[in-house]
């Protein structure tokens, strides 16, 4: 085992996802403690974009895979090609995004490994040899702190967001490692991906989300209301998980507990009561403004701002005044 950190910066469509960019960030800092290098793998089918964005971002060599079989994820060929590239570079610790696909290779990948594990981690420290870091759990009301022990390999997931994007550095050499699938790993194949989302960002990967809840009472309403103002401020569009149920919203958009789990720089939550199911889901939001009528409501205990007044007034007022000063 080297000191080294390896990165796993996961893409889509040829261009690394803003979590996967983000734990290079972590993995510089903890480079620093442990004396070790930092190296970005990308896997994919068409990943030349990707692979140049992160050969930019601050590691000190970057591992390509690439093959036709890794165009779509594909769980067992995924952790094929991620357990070959450990078993190359030999790092301490793997770090990978917690989104959807790094909540399902992290643990296929630790499992094969004999790994020791930590998902949706938002602190990281090397010390005495050993990595220690913090994860929210009970939906967020607490921190656990975890000690990976020295002696084998550490895997850690990290939230979105809880890093800032690594600088822009002077671009690094590109090995490619060759993928060869072992036996069993065609058992799972993905015949093809369609988005339910349509072209709107995922929640997951936007700075800002204005988010509706039952209030809105339609999905025109969302369309005339939700949306006006998440398109003025480039932002993602979510809703509680009794607008989705109510089919103003697919699922897809639904924040919380059963939903996704978000961490923007800003979150509008516009006529979401704040139930702790949708809490579970926003409430490591760096800033919060609740637009809610009931000045009771739960959401403004955890909001930083709070406009006590009714949406259907608020929300073209505000999408007007976005776009003015843009
Ligand atoms: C196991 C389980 C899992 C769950 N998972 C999730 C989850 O992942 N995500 C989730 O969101 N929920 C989840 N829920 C549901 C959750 O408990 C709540 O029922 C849901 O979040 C309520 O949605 P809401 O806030 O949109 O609606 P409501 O509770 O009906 O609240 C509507 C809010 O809008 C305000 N309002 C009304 N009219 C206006 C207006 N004109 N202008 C401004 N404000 C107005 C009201 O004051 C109220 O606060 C889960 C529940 C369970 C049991």
């Amino acid at each position: 085992m080297t000191n080294d950190i390896l990165v796993f910066v996961e893409q889509r469509s040829n261009h690394a996802l803003p979590a996967g960019l983000q734990c290079l960030t972590a993995a510089r800092v903890l480079a620093g403690q442990t004396s070790g290098k930092v190296i970005a793998l990308v896997v994919g089918g068409a990943i030349d974009a990707a692979v140049a964005e992160a050969s930019k971002a601050g590691a000190d060599r970057v591992i390509a895979i690439r093959d036709a079989g890794l165009e779509r994820y594909s769980a067992t060929r995924y952790r094929a090609a991620l357990c070959s590239a450990i078993e190359s570079a030999k790092p301490r610790i793997v770090l990978l995004a917690a989104s959807f696909l790094g909540r399902d290779l992290a643990p296929r990948v630790a499992m094969r490994l004999g790994a020791q594990l930590a998902t949706d981690v938002t602190e990281l420290q090397f010390a005495g040899g050993a990595l220690t870091i913090r994860r929210p759990v009970y939906n967020g009301k607490a921190i656990a702190k975890v000690a990976f022990k020295a002696d084998r390999l550490a895997i850690a997931s990290i939230r979105a967001n809880t890093f800032a994007p690594p600088a822009a550095a002077a671009a690094v050499n590109v090995e490619s490692l060759p993928f060869a699938a072992g036996p069993g790993d065609d058992r799972l194949n993905n015949e093809g991906l369609e988005r339910s989302a349509g072209e709107i960002k995922d929640v997951t990967e936007a700075d800002i989300i204005v988010s509706g809840g039952r209030s809105l009472k339609s999905e025109d309403n969302f369309k005339q209301y939700i949306f006006p103002l998440a398109q003025a401020l480039d932002a993602a569009v979510g809703a509680s998980r009794a607008a989705c149920d109510a089919g103003y919203q697919p699922h897809s958009r639904q924040v919380g507990l059963t939903g996704k789990t978000v961490t923007p720089k800003l979150y509008i939550a516009c006529g979401v009561s704040g139930a702790i199911q949708h809490l579970a889901g926003m409430r490591g939001s760096k800033v919060i403004v609740a637009i809610n009528t009931d000045k009771e409501a739960p959401i403004t205990k955890v909001a930083d701002y709070t406009l006590p007044l009714d949406l259907f007034a608020v929300l073209p007022l505000m999408t007007e005044a976005v776009k003015g000063m843009r």
